[in-house]
């Protein structure tokens, strides 16, 4: 049987693309090559029946969500089948009792939000690609962003999972739950997996009490340790509402104010490192005061040189652009490489340091700048080197991912390996670890059909 023609019978007209219908959203950055047709399945039945056909005949398929993952896990390298969440994107249910949401993996993030804070509640996954990342991606992927400091990864908000097995069977895993231990805990093996051991179809998502209050403050401080010292300090002063914890290194300041003309630093002078604060609290009331003081304490302590508090919404959206729409800025540094890598918080400088010195001199010209969620240990970093071509990227890598390997941190905190750091994962885990890896691969997918050439 003809696959082409078995796996068209299984879909609807608008659910089969092939040729010059498959658009460039579904070939992904690389443009690698050319999927053999795009699949998009409206029912877990669908795509049940086409990894059946596909485990049969040995074809490759590569899952895709919203196509907003950096390390090119969802892009094709030719020939395979795509198959495309994009049409399951049903919210079936919230629960408010129980506080969950059960939803299709195709759903966008930011729809999801929206429909749990209709009915009072956060969805607390947030991450600058809300508008296009979806629930299956950001399970495939374990999506961390800007509120893991207080509520964790995606991991930490899945109560229960469908996924799809290579060769067709469903696992339905639909635990609604906060405590199940009958046995191993499946839906983990699907989670941060990007696609290699099956394809999620629908989730229930843990939700939490929608805040109440919402307090912002961007903060200059003149050293790292000062940064560490307020961060424990916020820890331990802010009744445990502190969500966000974003760092902005040496140089991030200065680089904003020179080359991003449309954002609109807060503070007066420039300074060694800049924070942006958030937390999220219960008591319209009295939050805002707390927060207040907590920094004046802050400040009268010397840990902070200067901080702004956001006093309306339009002051915290310029806030968190500083942080998250320097774009305009990057594009205008040239070609340049980013970093996804976490590390212990006590090795963040000399890190920072040691790769911007190391950059420097391979590539005098070079900019270097480290920002991120430092609170959950997280660094981004970005080094405009003049190019992003194979040789100066190996030289970056091997900068960045062997400072990270020195302290025993990982090459991907949040964005996973895809095929973009596959050739590092021995840098951040053992061989027991990899041949681990392998001999699951090979028990949820003896063929090796699902996203071969990713990850492992
Ligand atoms: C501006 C911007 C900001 C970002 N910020 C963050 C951030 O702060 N934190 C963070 O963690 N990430 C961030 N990302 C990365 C990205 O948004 C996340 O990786 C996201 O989880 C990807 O979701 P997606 O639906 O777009 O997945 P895709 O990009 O479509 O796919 C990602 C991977 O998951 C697999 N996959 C997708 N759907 C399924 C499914 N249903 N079943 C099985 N496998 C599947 C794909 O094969 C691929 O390997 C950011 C991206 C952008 C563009």
């Amino acid at each position: 049987v003809d696959i082409a023609r078995a796996l068209q019978a299984v879909v609807d007209a608008p659910g089969f693309l092939v040729d010059a219908d498959i658009g460039p959203r579904y070939r992904g950055r690389g443009g690698q090559g050319s999927p053999m047709a795009v699949l998009r399945p409206t029912t877990t039945e669908q795509v049940a029946a086409i990894l059946r056909l596909c485990h049969d005949a040995r074809q490759p398929v590569v899952a895709q969500g919203g196509m907003s993952g950096l390390v090119d896990g969802g892009t094709p390298l030719g020939g395979e089948v795509v198959l495309s969440l994009e049409r399951m994107h049903r919210i079936e249910a919230i629960d408010p009792q129980g506080r969950t949401m059960t939803a299709q993996a195709g759903t966008i993030l930011q729809t999801a939000q929206e429909a749990a804070a209709a009915q009072g509640f956060l969805l607390p996954l947030d991450l600058g690609a809300r508008g296009s990342a979806t629930i299956g991606g950001t399970i495939a992927t374990n999506a961390g962003g800007v509120r893991v400091i207080r509520y964790g990864m995606m991991r930490d908000s899945v109560l229960g999972l469908e996924a799809v097995l290579a060769d067709g069977r469903v696992m339905s895993s639909l635990n609604r739950m906060l405590k199940n231990n009958a046995g191993y805990d499946l839906k983990h093996l699907f989670i941060g997996s990007e696609g290699t051991l099956g394809v999620v179809t629908r989730a229930v998502l843990r939700l939490r009490p929608a805040p109440r209050s919402v307090s912002t403050a961007f903060v200059g401080l003149a050293g790292f340790a000062q940064v560490t010292d307020l961060l424990a300090h916020l820890e331990s002063h802010l009744a445990g509402t502190l969500s966000s914890f974003e760092a902005m290194w040496r140089g991030y300041d200065a680089f904003v104010r020179r080359l991003c003309p449309s954002l609109r630093p807060p503070l007066g002078p420039e300074h060694a490192f800049t924070v942006l604060v958030e937390a999220l609290g219960s008591d319209a009331g009295s939050d805002a005061a707390l927060f207040e003081r907590v920094l004046a304490e802050a400040f009268e302590r010397g840990i902070v040189a200067e901080a702004v508090i956001a006093k309306s919404d339009r002051d915290r959206a310029g806030f968190w652009a500083i942080r998250e729409d320097a774009g305009e800025g990057f594009r205008k540094l040239g070609p340049s490489l980013t970093y996804d890598v976490s590390l212990p918080i006590a090795d963040m400088d000399a890190f920072a340091a040691s790769v911007e010195s190391q950059i420097a001199a391979r590539y005098p010209q070079a900019t270097t700048l480290v920002l991120g969620h430092l609170g959950d240990g997280n660094l981004h970093v970005v080094a405009a080197v003049g190019s992003r071509d194979a040789a100066a990227k190996k030289t970056v890598d091997d900068i960045v991912y062997g400072a990270i390997r020195a302290v025993g941190g990982s090459i991907s905190a949040e964005h996973g390996i895809g095929i973009e750091k596959k050739g590092y994962l021995g840098w951040s885990r053992t061989p027991v670890e990899i041949a681990m890896m392998h001999d699951l691969k090979r028990a949820f997918d003896p063929h090796g059909i699902l996203n071969p050439g990713k990850v492992l």
